[in-house]
């Protein structure tokens, strides 16, 4: 049966959770928020099912993985999407979604549920994927998502399974075995915070403002795609816009204080177990200077050939310009090595256990970039426009 020696062994996937024939195995929160297999011993039949389908023991056994970057022959792009304003890059992902929704399938993804708790869910419209757009920083609960999975596939109906590299490495796993119709697509990911901090912070906000959180949106683009804003739309009405770097949720997570232990040390990050990989292109203005504009571009990195087959199906919704595997990758921590552990992440986590208020302790752990450096991107923000609206005028 499963086991693991550290918390940094275990991604919480809950793929054993999942597989487990007799329910012997449960998802429990530890005080971080973060949620591990419990096994109920005298239950349990030795199946070791929970081990075949465990996405870290395959990938140390080299079991899944075959798509690595260091081995796979793959291309990259720089992309952008007529849909990109109400996603978090370059808006490739609805587009994915519509091709397979059009071919009769079904398409998983990330979406907050009414209490703001995110889940990944089923959608067969474009409606129901409207919400899975945006990065959401905050770990999803897969719930039966891989069981569900397993059953459209056997009934022949075309899969799109969207999530981070080791959720899609863990459905490889479970599946244990390649199906034509299911297209994997995950994103760069640097890590994930626990929804028990994103609960408390809303909380605190709600405290705050004296009216409780609706909705969140991790990536407003109103002040352009590089300097996204965190909004908050409270039951009362009133929004709440905040710089990435005026927000302790956002610098924490952007800090790497929050992560998941699993996540300074991902083997997933480099070796991915998808058909193609989305990311922001942050390096944008030397891969692909045409879609320098502050609007959103992708990063789209292909690991198989029916990832290079659905890129094509959709080759017409958007702008995609072939570049070099490294200019995709480089600058991007979200598909990098190891994490260093911030030297503030244990005591941050010691407070976070002990204290109920986030308030009283949080800016403790954050860093706040100066009055100085504020003035210096703004000052180099309005260049950046005053540049592009003089280069549009003179093309
Ligand atoms: C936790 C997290 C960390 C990230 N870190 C990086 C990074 O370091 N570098 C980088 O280049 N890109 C990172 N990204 C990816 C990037 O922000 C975009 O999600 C990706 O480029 C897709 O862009 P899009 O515009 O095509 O998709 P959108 O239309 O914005 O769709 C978002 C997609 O992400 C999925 N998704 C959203 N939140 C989650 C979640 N919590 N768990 C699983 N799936 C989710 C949705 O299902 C959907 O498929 C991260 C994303 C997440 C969720
Ligand atoms: S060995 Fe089989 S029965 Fe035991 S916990 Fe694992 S999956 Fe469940
Ligand atoms: S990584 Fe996933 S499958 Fe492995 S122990 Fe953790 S929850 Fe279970
Ligand atoms: S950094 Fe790795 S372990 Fe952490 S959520 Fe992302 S893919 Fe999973």
């Amino acid at each position: 049966m499963i086991q693991f020696e550290n918390p940094s062994d275990c991604c919480g996937c809950a793929s054993c959770e999942a597989v487990c024939p007799v329910g012997c195995i449960v998802m429990v929160k530890d005080g971080e928020g973060f949620s591990y297999p419990k096994v109920t011993t005298d239950k349990c039949i030795g199946c070791h099912r929970c081990e075949k389908v465990c996405p870290v023991l395959s990938i140390r056994k080299q079991e899944i993985g075959t798509a690595s970057l260091e081995n796979a022959p793959s291309k990259a792009y720089a992309a952008r999407s007529g849909q990109c304003s109400g996603s978090s890059s370059g808006g490739i992902f609805p587009h994915l979604a519509e091709t397979v929704i059009r071919k009769g399938g079904v398409v998983y993804g990330a979406a907050f549920n009414s209490d703001l708790r995110l889940w990944h869910c089923e959608a067969t419209t474009m409606e129901q994927v409207m919400p899975m757009r945006g990065s959401k920083y905050v770990q999803s609960d897969l719930l039966d998502t891989f069981n569900e999975i397993r059953s459209h596939l056997e009934a022949s109906r075309p899969v799109l399974f969207t999530g981070t590299p080791c959720q899609s490495a863990a459905l490889e796993a479970f599946l244990g075995k390649d199906y034509e119709l299911l297209y994997n697509v995950d994103c760069a990911c640097h890590g994930v915070p626990s929804p028990e901090l994103l609960e408390r912070y809303l909380q605190s906000i709600a405290k705050k403002y004296s009216s409780g959180v609706k909705e969140v949106d991790f990536r407003d683009k109103s002040h352009g795609w590089r300097h996204y804003r965190v909004v908050y739309t409270l039951e009362n009405g009133r929004i709440i816009s905040r710089s990435k770097d005026d927000d302790d949720y956002m610098l924490l997570f952007l800090q790497n204080v929050s992560l998941r232990p699993s996540c300074y040390c991902c083997p997933f990050r480099k070796k991915h177990c998808s058909d193609l990989t989305l990311s922001d292109l942050w390096n944008v203005s030397k891969a692909s200077p045409a879609l320098d504009d502050d609007w959103g571009a992708s990063g789209i990195l292909v690991h198989s050939e029916k990832g290079k087959s659905l890129l094509e199906e959709c080759r017409q919704e958007m702008f995609l310009d072939e570049i070099p595997v490294g200019l995709a990758v480089e600058q991007n921590g979200g598909l990098g090595g190891d994490i260093p552990v911030p030297a503030q992440r244990e005591a941050f986590m010691k407070e976070f256990i002990l204290k109920r208020d986030l308030d009283s302790f949080v800016r403790n752990y954050v860093r706040r970039p100066s009055a100085l450096s504020k003035t210096i991107a703004w000052m180099k923000r309005c260049a950046a426009k005053v540049y592009s609206k003089m280069d549009r005028n003179v093309k």
